[in-house]
């Protein structure tokens, strides 16, 4: 079952999104197939420590109510944030051309998979496009690849991602955001549960990959609390993970229009301070955030966790300015 007939004004991406065939229709999420003109894309901002990103699906499933990412789907004419969970979209891959694409890359760049949504989320399952992406990664050498999700099917993939470290420098992150599971199933309604993807962690960690946990978002008032901050690097440093890092949230437009309401329903003695905090200004700057590193460095060294990892160097790192190319 496709959508039929776009209307004619909408074009690029839009119109892509419009015509995409629909793979699967179930009752509360649609999958569809997404033509790619590219598989990576350039990140303008100096701010961020990755050059390209790579997001193997449009939309994510996990249906997080302070995701940030649901604008990605207004580029797509869908204005309803909840189509952003809804409304999944799956890149049609070609490995041929993403080997290509890599290939273009100079010696040592910096590639982000999973930015605006989850690499390991439901969809992939069933239509493996990261783990395709990553044999990819397994046939070059020479990148510096850092993946973020909250899945724990990343676990899946123990043995490709073991492949993937000995020829790329390649940072594991999962995100926990409480090691509260009832918190983080109001917060995450879909995710995996924060103990399953701790004992992904441990899996990955066991196999001598460099695991890092991200607690992303700090919310205040909700998951803030020193004692929630040292729940979670003790139960991050008991998993194997090597470093923890966290962000304060921030709410765009997109953001906010979810995350108040679930305010209202859920905290309605926070809605105040949130309005007060986040009507004027989508992120917290000063001495929020300040208190919130010095209190996250207080729990890194309480249990012996870093900033980030420091990896060696990778056993198959090629020495020439040039992607190493393996043979398949
Ligand atoms: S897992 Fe990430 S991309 Fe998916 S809904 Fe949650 S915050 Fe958004």
């Amino acid at each position: 079952m496709g959508v039929s007939q776009p209307p004619d004004h909408l074009v690029g991406i839009a119109r892509m999104a419009a015509e995409a065939p629909c793979l699967e229709p179930k009752r509360r999420v649609e999958y569809f197939e997404l033509g790619a003109r590219s598989y990576l894309a350039r990140v303008n901002s100096a701010r961020l420590p990755f050059r390209w990103t790579i997001n193997p699906y449009r939309g994510c499933e996990f249906g997080c109510k302070y995701c940030y990412a649901r604008y990605t789907h207004e580029f797509m004419e869908m204005r309803d944030p909840q189509q952003f969970e809804r409304k999944i979209f799956a890149k049609a891959f070609d490995a041929e051309r993403f080997r290509e694409e890599l290939r273009g890359l100079p010696l040592g760049e910096t590639v982000a998979l999973g930015t605006a949504t989850d690499p390991y989320q439901p969809a992939e399952r069933r239509y493996g496009v990261t783990r395709k992406m990553l044999q990819v990664f397994a046939g070059i050498g020479g990148l510096r690849l850092g993946i973020t999700t909250k899945s724990d099917l990343v676990a899946r993939d123990v043995e490709l991602l073991t492949e993937v470290s000995r020829r790329h420098y390649l940072t594991i992150s999962v995100t926990v955001t409480t090691v509260d599971c009832d918190l983080a199933r109001a917060l995450e309604p879909m995710a995996p549960r924060p103990d399953l993807r701790l004992a992904a962690v441990r899996t990955l960690a066991d196999a001598g990959l460099k695991v890092v946990v991200g607690c992303a978002p700090v919310m205040p008032l909700i998951n803030d609390s020193e004692k929630s901050l040292d729940a979670l690097a003790r139960a991050a440093a008991a998993a194997g993970a090597v470093a923890l890092w966290a962000n304060v949230l921030f709410l765009k437009p997109c953001a906010y229009q979810v995350f108040l309401p679930f305010l209202e329903e859920r905290f309605p003695e926070l809605v105040r301070k949130y309005r007060e905090r986040y009507e004027r200004a989508a992120y917290l700057r000063g001495a929020y955030p300040e208190m919130i590193q010095e209190r996250l460095e207080k729990v890194r060294t309480r249990h012996g966790l870093d900033r980030k990892s420091a990896r060696p160097e990778p056993e198959l790192w090629p020495h020439d300015p040039q992607i190493l190319l393996f043979d398949p």
